[in-house]
């Protein structure tokens, strides 16, 4: 088994406040406790929404947390080859396409389609350029969601009514039809069985920007294998982006890592804390109150004493099964 390989993956788009260090704390207690390592990877691979030197701050306000993790951080917006590596491997799967809908175009087909639903302020994709000619040059690029991948490099499999699923040629990949697609299935550590059915609810999702921006599902998989991560562990404000996740590991050949949804912080008006919504900048003169704090969001007991003893006693506190 391959050793336990953790990560906390802050957007630089705000220092850390006490929504996002409870998921800090969370994977840093769940690496320790298995014995293993913990990474920082700063999450800057959308540039115009980060302020810079913000991913040497937190680096900063996580030590001050005694958070410190086993390699130097990296950071996405140095890393743009490999997500324009993989974006390659997609297209020659057949599994990528250009698209230059606008959203206006998008609602156009949905309300043809009597299903003009937004989800989260997002439409579902309607997967119209899906057969638009190869020699496009601009727009957005998109993941087919319409094609069952199972995680056979280079090849697709079609699930059919047998009880056996066939392999295709990734030269035939519309064999395979949307109808016959099941949803996604996963199993959250601390939420059970999850799953959803992502060529439904949420389409043929962008995977880089028609202005050159890599998504972040594109590049958080990208990342997620090649710094070996074994453990996701963030918060449940997440929960929704892991089937997608989970497919383009399948189109891609990579390994799907364990996941773990830590329960949210929440704001006065009841909704996830946020920059938006109050969340104070950490007082990090005091930072053993900022982790009780934290703590007790995870469902561990307060402690008095250093911070190291503090952290010490988290990890042995540590759930196997995290509380609900
Ligand atoms: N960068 C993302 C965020 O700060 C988290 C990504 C992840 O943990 O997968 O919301």
């Amino acid at each position: 088994m391959s050793l336990y390989t953790g990560r906390f993956a802050p957007s630089p788009t705000g220092p850390l406040h006490a929504g996002s260090l409870v998921a800090a704390l969370a994977s840093w207690l769940d690496a320790r406790a298995h014995g293993g390592r913990w990474l920082l990877r700063i999450e800057d691979v959308d540039s115009s929404r980060c302020l810079p030197g913000l991913g040497e701050f937190i680096l900063q306000q996580l030590n001050q947390c005694g958070l410190v993790p086993d390699q130097p951080p990296q950071y996405q917006s140095q890393r743009s080859g490999l997500y324009q590596q993989a974006l390659q491997v997609l297209v020659q799967r057949g599994l990528a396409y250009r698209c230059s809908c606008t959203r206006k175009q998008i609602e156009a087909v949905l309300a043809q389609h009597g299903t003009g639903k937004a989800r989260h302020g997002e439409l579902v994709y309607p997967g119209t350029c899906r057969s638009a000619p190869r020699s496009a040059t601009t727009g957005a690029w998109r993941l087919r969601t319409d094609i069952y991948i199972k995680n056979v490099p280079l090849a697709l499999i079609k699930k059919g009514d047998a009880a056996t699923d066939s392999i295709v040629s990734p030269h035939q990949p519309d064999l395979c039809t949307q109808a016959l697609l099941g949803p996604t299935e996963w199993l959250d550590r601390r939420l059970g069985p999850q799953q959803q059915d992502v060529a439904t609810v949420v389409g043929d999702f962008v995977l880089k920007r028609a202005d050159g921006c890599f998504a972040y599902q594109l590049a958080v998989v990208v990342d997620d294998a090649a710094q070996g991560i074994t453990d996701v562990v963030r918060g449940a404000d997440l929960v929704d982006n892991t089937a997608r996740q989970i497919l383009l590991q399948h189109a891609l050949g990579l390994p799907t890592p364990r996941y773990l949804h830590t329960p949210l912080v929440l704001g006065a008006n009841g909704e996830k804390l946020s920059k938006q919504n109050g969340a104070a900048a950490l007082d990090l003169q005091q930072p053993l109150a900022a982790l009780n704090q934290a703590a007790q969001t995870l469902g561990l007991l307060p402690q008095t004493g250093s911070l190291a003893e503090a952290l010490a006693a988290w990890v042995a506190q540590w759930p196997s099964a995290p509380p609900r």
